[in-house]
């Protein structure tokens, strides 16, 4: 899972930067109105982390924008601001919680666990797809009941295929999913190949259904039938 964290303070963006990639999510960041309002033009995240009092604007900008654009992001603000008109204008506008400084991170991640769950898996703790069980909040995937061992980004990306079933997602939509804004700097896109080969191979040690699909030229595809 792939998260913006907007927070202008540098220790505390540090300490939240740590732990979340420390949990297994790409976190990115940015430490202004200004950067935060590229990262959303440029990139999608499943959800953001956003800091309301920013030096050079106001954060619930930031959730307008992601509004404006039909973002399929989900946002959580974080803020010290306790004050009741604060929160409420932050959910009216869209934002599926609000967190108030200072918190506990392990807060934080069972918030932002809720979120991604009722986002992307219908409010499920688990996904069920054909042959396959995963219960993201243990990492663990199951195929036709036997435990299957991924490397992060082969989970990462098997994830990713999940949240978007039937959807075509492009070589550059999953490079960016599995490293973020590190991905600029990739010579190619072979690296997707690679671990798209290895997650088949393993699928289909164990018996699974072949259901990830290349989309010659585009990309792939996680398929329904
Ligand atoms: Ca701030």
């Amino acid at each position: 899972m792939k998260l913006l964290l907007v927070e202008d303070e540098p220790a505390l963006r540090t300490t939240l930067m740590d732990y979340l990639r420390q949990s297994g999510y790409v976190c990115e960041v940015a430490g202004s109105y200004e950067q935060a309002r590229e990262k959303v033009k440029l990139y999608e995240y499943d959800c953001v982390v956003l800091d309301l009092t920013l030096p050079d604007g106001n954060g619930l900008d930031i959730l307008r924008a992601l509004k404006a654009d039909g973002s399929r992001a989900g946002v959580l603000i974080i803020s010290a601001r306790a004050a009741l008109d604060d929160r409420l204008a932050g959910l009216d506008l869209g934002a599926d919680d609000y967190l108030t400084k200072p918190f506990h991170l392990a807060e934080l991640n069972s918030r932002l666990r809720a979120i991604i769950r009722r986002r992307q898996f219908q409010g499920h703790h688990h996904i069920a797809f054909r042959d396959l069980l995963v219960w993201p909040e243990q990492a663990e995937v199951f195929v036709r009941e036997q435990p299957l061992t991924l490397t992060r980004k082969e989970y990462d990306l098997l994830l990713f295929l999940l949240a978007n079933p039937n959807r075509v997602l492009t070589k550059e939509a999953i490079a960016e999913h599995l490293c973020g804004d590190a991905v600029d700097s990739a010579d190619s896109f072979d690296f997707i190949y690679t671990h798209l080969k290895n997650l088949r191979k393993k699928l289909q040690e164990k018996g699974a259904d072949n259901y990830i699909r290349t989309m010659y030229g585009v990309g792939y595809k996680l398929s329904m039938d």
